[in-house]
């Protein structure tokens, strides 16, 4: 019965030249982690689960807003009502379209202390951030265990992309030597994003995995489109000599260079990100901050309305002070309700 469904839920798949039933069937003996789940990760989330890859890690540290619904597609306005994380509510609706595959939410943070233990396990990371802090660790936590990693950006109407396999191709750092200074790059609450050109990037980079996935030649260039020009311009990427990431080994973002608890822009917001990482009881925290105001908790978060502030608590600690981009309040604010 199994081998039935499997050969009819991929048959346009399988009988697909580049793919074939052999690849399938490797297809679903690879794991991977797609980290970060907004508009490039859920497009890639829902194309690679579709497609039967047998093991999918979701990891996003935030919840769906209703800002988030012109252009990430896996998530729905039930998701706002209930403050779902994106990663659980990933996975929700992943599930329902292929339970033959392995999903793994990860609601977490990733920074230099998480991002090692998030993807040693997987054959390839797949970026769906929105930030070049996170995409610094990505590169150094991929080169550093070898494992292949598909780059890819979008804002306003043009995107980028690239494959960065460990000792084949050039890695990130020798392309951008250092991270932008906070603030330097437009951002998508700033400038806005085109929700084609993120489906675009994402379905570059989905087609892209699958050829690393499988063994297969991939592509060595870094990809730039924009899609109101329809422009797609490649761009050859050499492995610089002196590169610290991966000519010298010195993997400096994962030993918490560039790392710190950060005003999200835009979204008058900081996010407080404990030194430890701890393990809340929710339950209790919820009992003891109604008296301060009105809260509302799942097993995964719970969100606190102090006017004109709302905290929004993970289970790992981590907090979203809203209302404010001052981040000694925030952190007062957080001791005051969370306490350190
Ligand atoms: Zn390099």
């Amino acid at each position: 019965m199994f081998q039935d469904n499997f050969l009819a839920r991929y048959s346009r798949q399988i009988v697909l030249r580049e793919i074939g039933l052999e690849g399938q069937k490797k297809l679903g003996e690879k794991s991977i982690v797609i980290i970060g789940l907004g508009a490039l990760g859920t497009v890639s989330a829902n194309l690679l689960a579709r497609m039967g890859v047998g093991r999918i890690r979701l990891v996003d540290r935030d919840y769906v807003e209703l800002d988030n619904l012109h252009r990430q597609i896996l998530y729905d306005e039930s998701h706002v009502d209930r403050k779902m994380p994106k990663a659980e509510a990933a996975a929700e609706r992943l599930r329902m379209v292929n339970s033959d595959i392995s999903l793994e939410p990860v609601v977490e943070d990733v920074n230099h202390r998480t991002i090692e233990k998030l993807v040693r396990d997987v054959d390839l990371i797949v970026d769906g951030t929105d930030n070049f802090e996170t995409r610094f660790l990505i590169n150094d936590a991929a080169l550093k265990h070898n494992i292949p990693w598909v780059y890819a950006s979008a804002i306003r109407t043009y995107g980028m992309t690239m494959d960065i396999v460990p000792g084949e191709t050039a890695c990130l750092r020798c392309f951008v030597s250092e991270p932008p200074p906070p603030g330097s790059l437009p951002t998508c609450e700033s400038v806005g994003v085109l929700p084609s050109i993120t489906h675009i990037m994402a379905s570059i980079q989905v087609a892209e995995v699958i050829k690393i996935l499988l063994g297969l030649e991939y592509s060595r260039e870094l990809l730039v489109v924009d899609v109101w020009t329809r422009d797609f311009i490649k761009v050859n990427v050499t492995r610089k000599d002196d590169c610290p990431a991966c000519a010298k080994a010195s993997y400096e973002f994962l030993e918490g260079r560039g790392y710190k608890a950060t005003v999200l822009c835009g979204r008058n917001s900081v996010q407080i990100i404990p030194s430890k990482q701890t393990d809340l009881d929710l339950e209790n925290l919820a009992e003891r901050l109604r008296k301060v105001g009105e809260v509302k908790y799942t097993k995964y978060m719970l969100h606190l309305a102090v006017p004109p502030y709302e905290l929004a608590i993970f289970r790992d600690g981590r907090a979203i002070v809203k209302g404010t981009t001052d981040e000694s309040l925030a952190r007062a604010l957080y001791t005051r309700y969370v306490g350190i």
